[in-house]
């Protein structure tokens, strides 16, 4: 058995175990994992420093998960009304998702998809023919994001005949794979999966990281194997209260990042789910660190702030504010330190 099919299978699922290694409540642990199961590799669960750290409130259940408000959804996104057959989702004129699996290697407490843990789906090659089908009969799609779950979590030939059947429609320029895998589980990214994926370029990976201290050597050797095979990195980060909800350590993140050659793509704003209330963070924490990172740090380093709109409304951009003022064309705004400059806009007006 290759090592990380091993490593997955010894992930840790039993909530009393858990309750023991970290001196918690067995009972109050198997409540929640009664309805929201969970998954933890042994190697991100080392990584763990103290009960309640970063890393322990991302996988480890929490009581508080069971206390919900009611505007906290079962399907945020709306995602049902987009779907278009059994494995995709298609919101925006010319790209869509395809979901391929409902697994991870490790269950997040705050997944936007919480809801497909109880009912974990394998793709069937029937439901792939039927969405590569979908793919080559609408031509206005260029860019196709392979999703989930995880996509890494199914086997090498799977991932393969998955990227070929996406490749075989002409219009599809770009082929996107989300993927937690090459932090949570970096002896995925093997020597054999990277030669796979390196025949569909041009292929963009991009990978969900929290938190500064998930990047340590393994992880930081997968991102390198992936960037040597000219694949191209990028990050998408949720914004979590008690894990990342702070400039200092977003800076950090966004910095180790860059210097595994992953650019920073996105910040989330946590999606509105069931059993996510202790995670969430205002918006105006969210405005706070964005202006924290515009100016004080490398512009490569700043991904985009967006709320993904409840209802399926889609991805928004949220910024700080930079126009103070504006009179006619005349425009006053501040820059990163606060300083206020005069921008005169001539090019509406006669000169
Ligand atoms: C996020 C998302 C995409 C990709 O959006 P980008 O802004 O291009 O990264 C595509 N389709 C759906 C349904 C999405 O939620
Ligand atoms: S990796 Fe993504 S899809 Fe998987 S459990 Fe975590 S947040 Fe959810």
């Amino acid at each position: 058995m290759e090592k990380w099919k091993k490593i997955l299978c010894n992930a840790e699922r039993d909530p009393v175990k858990l309750a023991e290694r970290f001196n918690l409540d067995p009972e109050a642990l198997k409540q929640v994992n009664d309805m929201f199961p969970c998954r933890i590799p042994d190697t991100f669960l080392k990584k763990i420093k103290f009960p309640g750290d970063p890393l322990f409130r991302q996988c480890i259940p929490d009581p508080e998960e069971l206390t919900s408000r009611k505007e906290l959804m079962d399907d945020p996104l709306g995602e049902i009304r987009f779907k278009k057959c059994e494995a995709i989702v298609q919101k925006y004129p010319d790209r869509c998702l395809f979901l391929v699996s409902g697994e991870c290697a490790m269950y997040c407490r705050f997944c936007t998809r919480k809801r497909k843990f109880r009912q974990s789906f394998v793709i069937t090659d029937k439901d792939i023919d039927r969405a590569t089908a979908y793919i080559r009969e609408h031509s206005e799609l260029r860019d196709v994001l392979i999703s989930g779950g995880d996509p890494f979590l199914l086997d090498d030939d799977k991932i393969e005949y998955i990227l070929r059947s996406v490749r075989s429609a002409p219009h599809i320029k770009i082929i996107r794979i989300g993927t937690r895998t090459p932090c949570v589980l970096p002896e995925r990214i093997t020597a054999k999966l990277v030669r796979i994926l390196k025949k569909f370029h041009p292929l963009y990976i991009n990978i969900h990281f929290n938190h500064p201290d998930e990047l340590d050597e393994p992880v930081c050797r997968s991102l390198k194997r992936l960037a040597d095979a000219g694949i191209v990195l990028g990050s998408q980060t949720v914004l979590l209260k008690g894990v990342n909800d702070s400039p200092e350590t977003m800076k950090q993140l966004m910095w180790k990042l860059l210097e595994n050659r992953v650019k920073p793509y996105y910040i989330f704003q946590c999606d509105m789910i069931y059993g996510t209330k202790h995670f969430r963070t205002p918006l105006s924490q969210g405005i706070k660190i964005m202006e924290s990172l515009r100016g004080w740090c490398s512009g490569m380093a700043n991904p985009h702030f967006v709320i993904d709109l409840p209802g399926g409304g889609g991805k928004v951009p949220i910024t700080p504010d930079y126009l103070l003022n504006s009179q006619g064309n005349k425009k006053i705004f501040r820059n990163y330190c606060g300083e206020e400059y005069l921008y005169t806009d001539l090019a509406d007006f006669d000169l």
